[in-house]
C-alpha cells in the first residue's frame, strides 16, 4: 500500500547489502542492482541502477496525454514496459557480479498488480530469475482488525496473482511490535477475539464502524469471521517477518526468509514454469 515503507525498505535493504557482517548464510554480502518502477516518485533515498524516470517523464505524459495522476503512472508504466527487454539485458549481464534484484514498485500498488504491464514485468523477472514478491504492511496502521482483514486480503489477491513465493513483511516495527498480527495469523480464535472486543477501531478504515457493535452479531462481524477462517487456509503458505526500515531491526531474518523463499521458487515455482512452455 502507498506509504507502508516500500521505498525505504528498499533504501534499507540496500544499506544491509553494503554492510558486512550479521547472520546471513555463506556468503559475502555484495551490493544490490536497484531498479525504481516508481515514475512519479521525487526523491529515492538509494541511488537506482535502472530508474524508470530515466526513461519517461511522469509529468510530460500527464501532459500530454491529458491525464490525472493515477493515468500518469499507468501510461508512464506502459511505455516503460515496451523497453523491459533491454533493462532484463542490463540484469543478465550484471548477473555474475550481484546477489539480489531489488524492484521498487509504484506508490500506488493497484497500478502494478493488476496492470498488463506490471503483469509482464513481473513474469518476464520471475522466467529468467528466481523471484520472491516481498508485501510490505505498515504495521502500527493495521492493528485494527478490519483494516488488518483487509489488508491480508489484498496480499492474498496479489499471492495468487502471480503465484510467486511471497513474504509477509511488517515494517516499521519501531513504532507497534507485530506481536499481534502474527498471533491473528497463528490463531483465527485470538483474531475473533479481538473483532469480538471491538478491537484497536480505526477511525479512518473506512469500515470500522460497521463492526463496532461489542461483540453483536454484526454483518461485518460474521462476515469477517467467516474470512478469518478462509485467510487461516492462506496463511499456512506464507512467511510473516518483523522489520524496522528505519533502524534495520528484523533484516536477517528477511534475509534467512529470503533464501527459504529461494529454495521454494526453485522446488515449485520453476517446474510449473518449465511444464507451461
Ligand atoms: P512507499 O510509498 O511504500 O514507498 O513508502 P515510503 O518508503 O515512501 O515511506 C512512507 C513513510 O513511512 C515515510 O515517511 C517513511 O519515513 C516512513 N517509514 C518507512 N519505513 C519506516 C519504519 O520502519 N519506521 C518508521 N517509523 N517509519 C517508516
Ligand atoms: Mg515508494
Amino acid at each position: 500500500m502507498a506509504g507502508s515503507g516500500k521505498t525505504t525498505f528498499v533504501q534499507r535493504l540496500n544499506s544491509y547489502l553494503h554492510t558486512p557482517g550479521g547472520k546471513e548464510p555463506e556468503r559475502q554480502r555484495r551490493a544490490p542492482y536497484l531498479v525504481n518502477l516508481d515514475p512519479a516518485v521525487s526523491h529515492t533515498p538509494y541511488e537506482a541502477n535502472v530508474d524508470i524516470r530515466d526513461t519517461v517523464d511522469y509529468n510530460e505524459v500527464m501532459r500530454q496525454y491529458n491525464l490525472g495522476p493515477n493515468g500518469g503512472i499507468l501510461t508512464a508504466l506502459n511505455l516503460f514496459t515496451t523497453k523491459f527487454d533491454q533493462v532484463l539485458g542490463l540484469m543478465e549481464r550484471r548477473a555474475d557480479e550481484v546477489d539480489y534484484i531489488v524492484l521498487d514498485t509504484p506508490g500506488q500498488i493497484e497500478i502494478f498488480t493488476w496492470s498488463a504491464s506490471g503483469a509482464i514485468i513481473t513474469d518476464a523477472v520471475a522466467a529468467s530469475f528466481p523471484t520472491i514478491v516481498a508485501y510490505i504492511i505498515d504495521t502500527p496502521r493495521t492493528t485494527a482488525p478490519a483494516t488488518f482483514m483487509s489488508n491480508m486480503l489484498y496480499a492474498c489477491s496479489i499471492l495468487y496473482k502471480t503465484r510467486l513465493p511471497f513474504l509477509l513483511v511488517f515494517n516499521k516495527t519501531d513504532v507497534r511490535d507485530c506481536g499481534f498480527a502474527v498471533e491473528w495469523m497463528r490463531d483465527f480464535e485470538k483474531f475473533q477475539e479481538a473483532l469480538a472486543s471491538g478491537g484497536a477501531q480505526e477511525e479512518d478504515s473506512g469500515i470500522g464502524g460497521y463492526g463496532q457493535g461489542r461483540g453483536e452479531p454484526t454483518y461485518m462481524n460474521s462476515l469477517m469471521n467467516s474470512m478469518s477462517l478462509v485467510l487461516d487456509e492462506f496463511y499456512k503458505h506464507l512467511t510473516a517477518v518483523g522489520v524496522s526500515s528505519l533502524t534495520g531491526a528484523g533484516m536477517d531474518d528477511f534475509f534467512v526468509a529470503v533464501s527459504q523463499a529461494r529454495a521454494e521458487y526453485m522446488r515449485d515455482y520453476l517446474p510449473e514454469l518449465a511444464r507451461l512452455q
